[in-house]
């Protein structure tokens, strides 16, 4: 059988490659796409083994003649996968017109040229539960109103409803997942969970005196980035071009999250103060090891994300082998 041929924007990034590895054991041809500045930036392709089997090709998402010439080159794609954005919301404050730009008009770029050069091509969205911002319902499922809060999450929406429009105007297939947060050891340093893990087992060797965070607060249903991945593909194989949310329907917040890291490392300690005074005692010591810092409070924080799968679980999760 003719092999498919799979192209992944943001192959760099955690989810990319997840999914390359993920294509690669389903027999696809896979074509990752990066910028400039990623060639020293392929350590997670590495730590998988998997960064010699993948053609790689320069793909900036603000230039349009970028994306053009790889659409004009690849004729016989089969499926796309649009992974790369600027995906940290903390940046977005600070670069709200580049976030906009590759984010947002970034997605719409790669829709216009799939329409002129192979409208047949499957394409995929990475929309993101930060869109539903300051929630407007208590379980946000595909119905949900968005109400989001940050420059990233308003690229996403921008994103999200282009894709829609291209399904819906010109017939294409072109679907979001709207995946809630997804971590895993290849995620990226910035995010809180893995900026908890690495700063918790840097005190526990005792190469870092204290951690400082911010909104600990806050609360997020987090799932497993290699298992999410799959129902990216299997969003593409299905009949019908549709959105799916993707979620555990669990959350936890982010002291919930440093307290389950302390049992594992079995650090004894304890919460004392409030608000900005808020400081984690290590008892054999009295040592401070997590403090709060306002530097990394967002100017508009998304306090709570609960997400309602049950659309996915129904068409998507087991049902893998059958679409
Ligand atoms: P990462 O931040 O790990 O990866 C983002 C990728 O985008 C990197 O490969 C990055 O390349 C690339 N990129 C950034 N800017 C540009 C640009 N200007 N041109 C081309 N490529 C660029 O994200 P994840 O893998 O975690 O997430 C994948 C997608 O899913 C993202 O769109 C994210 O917003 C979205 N998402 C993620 C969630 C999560 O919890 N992980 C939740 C919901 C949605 P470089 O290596 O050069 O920086
Ligand atoms: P996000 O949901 O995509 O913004 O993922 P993050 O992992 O960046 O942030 C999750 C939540 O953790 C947000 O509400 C942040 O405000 C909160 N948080 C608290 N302290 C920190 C911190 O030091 N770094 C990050 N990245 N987030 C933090």
């Amino acid at each position: 059988m003719k092999k498919k041929v799979a192209l992944i924007t943001g192959i760099s990034g955690q989810d990319g490659a997840y999914l390359a590895n993920f294509l690669l054991k389903k027999n696809y041809k896979v074509i990752g796409t990066d910028r400039r500045s990623s060639r020293s930036n392929l350590w997670r392709l590495r730590r998988l083994g998997i960064e010699k089997k993948i053609i790689f090709e320069e793909m900036e998402l603000s230039e349009n003649c970028e994306i053009d010439r790889m659409f004009k080159k690849y004729r016989n794609l089969n499926e796309v996968y649009n992974l790369a954005a600027q995906s940290f919301v903390a940046t977005s404050f600070n670069s709200p017109i580049n976030t906009s730009n590759i984010t947002g008009i970034g997605t719409l770029r790669i829709l216009e040229s799939i329409r002129n050069f192979n409208p047949k091509i499957k394409f995929y969205q990475a929309s993101s539960s930060e869109m539903y911002g300051k929630i407007l319902e208590k379980n946000q499922n595909e119905t949900t109103p968005f109400n989001p809060t940050s420059p990233y999450a308003i690229s996403k929406v921008f994103a999200h409803f282009i894709t829609k429009n291209y399904r819906e105007a010109y017939n294409m297939f072109a679907v979001s997942g709207i995946l809630f947060n997804h971590e895993s050891p290849l995620r990226g340093e910035e995010f809180v969970t893995r900026k908890i893990t690495l700063g918790l087992t840097k005190i526990f060797n005792n190469d870092l005196d204290c951690l400082e965070l911010g909104n600990i607060n806050a609360k997020r249903d987090w799932g497993y980035a290699k298992e999410y991945v799959e129902l990216m593909w299997a969003m593409l194989q299905r009949k019908k071009a549709e959105d799916f949310v993707i979620a555990t329907g669990k959350y936890y917040s982010i002291k919930d999250f440093i307290e389950e890291c302390l049992k594992i490392l079995k650090i004894k300690a304890r919460w004392v103060g409030k608000g900005l005074g808020t400081k984690l005692v290590r008892l054999k010591d009295k040592k401070t090891i997590i403090r709060i810092n306002p530097r990394f409070f967002r100017p508009s924080d998304v306090n709570l994300l609960h997400g309602d799968a049950s659309k996915a679980k129904k068409n998507l999760i087991g049902n893998q082998k059958q679409i």
